[in-house]
């Protein structure tokens, strides 16, 4: 990139801003997007490099201050107590190197990661009282999602009753799997109506709907990663709380492992990639979260990202650079 002056980088920053802003609203708000992934996070990338320039233009609008995308008007509102973050993400071996450096630099010794998918989808909480599904919500912008429960409730994965009556919220990924994506498309192309441009888009343009029959419908799927509150169960570690959840029934990613370095990292990222296509759900990356719980709580998060996890991102695939236009209700 260029090195840009002061005023030159202003300029910029407010056209980037501008720009990545329709697009953060055609993506999380309309579950419509009008340009592929792989532009939006090259653009996202100049306008972190340039800020990283000049931090003095850091806008309180700016996306890498902020969250998903607005809450839509038309759904209940809920308050995520503790924020849906969203997470920092590097498109190559020496970033993540890097990552692990500052990790190591921080806690003062090095740590082991759970590795997992990056499943392609939308973040989903779920929330338990007495052991019942009581509420469903979306990410939002990061502090207030959409109120879904009517729509979870139709999710066949989600359990709705836990085996013991505990009050517990978890989270995770709704996706959508590549079946089930066709199949809809398939079905949406013989009515003559638009179809889906991928199967995040199809998951949250399902999700988000006013009439929970359709969610119905469009089977949707999950992964759930994250126990909100694991000393409750007593689970002192990433690996042990997707174990801890898998036993009480949520549908869990079974690709996961610890790693003690980054060689197993390296590996797994070269194993799915070259996997990614035959699996029957769209992943965009690998992520890497320092097992230990206590050292996430000791890394803490930016207003924007976890210190303590890092998605890496893999080159877009060709079929996804053809953004097709998008209509999600019946
Ligand atoms: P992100 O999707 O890159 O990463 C955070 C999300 O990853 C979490 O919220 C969670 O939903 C998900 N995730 C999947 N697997 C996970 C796992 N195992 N553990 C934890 N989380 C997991 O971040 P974001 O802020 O939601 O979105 C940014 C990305 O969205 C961009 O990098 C871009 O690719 C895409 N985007 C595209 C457009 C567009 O116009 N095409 C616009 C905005 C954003």
């Amino acid at each position: 990139m260029l090195f840009l002056d002061k005023n030159q980088a202003e300029h910029q920053l407010e056209q980037l801003r501008k720009k990545l802003n329709q697009d953060r609203k055609a993506y999380y708000t309309d579950d419509a997007p009008l340009t592929t992934d792989a532009n939006y996070d090259q653009k996202y990338q100049q306008l972190l490099k340039l800020e990283q320039q000049y931090p003095e233009l850091i806008t309180a609008d700016s996306p890498s201050q902020l969250v998903g995308g607005a809450v839509s008007p038309e759904f209940s509102k809920v308050s995520h107590e503790i924020p849906m973050l969203s997470m920092g993400d590097v498109f190559s071996f020496a970033e993540l190197a890097e990552f692990n450096e500052r990790v190591k630099k921080l806690i003062g010794h090095p740590v082991d990661y759970n590795v997992e998918l990056k499943i392609d989808g939308l973040a989903l909480a779920l929330l338990y009282q007495d052991g019942k599904l009581v509420q469903a919500s979306t990410r939002g912008d990061g502090s207030v999602g959409e109120d879904v429960t009517a729509n979870v409730q139709n999710i066949v994965d989600v359990p709705k009753v836990l085996p013991y009556p505990i009050n517990v919220e978890v989270r995770g990924e709704c996706y959508m799997s590549k079946a089930a994506f066709q199949k809809l498309n398939d079905a949406r192309d013989q009515d003559g109506q638009n179809v889906f441009a991928n199967p995040r888009n199809a998951a949250a343009g399902s999700l988000r709907q006013l009439d929970p029959t359709i969610t119905k419908q469009r089977q949707l799927s999950t992964f759930i990663y994250t126990l909100v509150d694991p000393e409750d169960l007593q689970v002192t570690e990433q690996s042990e709380a997707l174990a801890k959840m898998a036993e009480l029934g949520w549908h869990t990613n079974t690709t996961s492992f610890v790693s003690h370095d980054l060689i197993g990292v390296a590996d797994y990222i070269a194993k799915y990639q070259k996997l990614r296509l035959d699996l029957p759900y769209d992943i965009d990356g690998i992520v890497l979260k320092v097992n230990n719980l206590n050292l996430q709580q000791e890394l803490g998060n930016t207003v924007k990202v976890p210190r303590w996890e890092i998605a890496y991102k893999f080159p877009p695939e060709e079929a996804k650079t053809v953004i097709r236009q998008i209509v999600w209700t019946v």
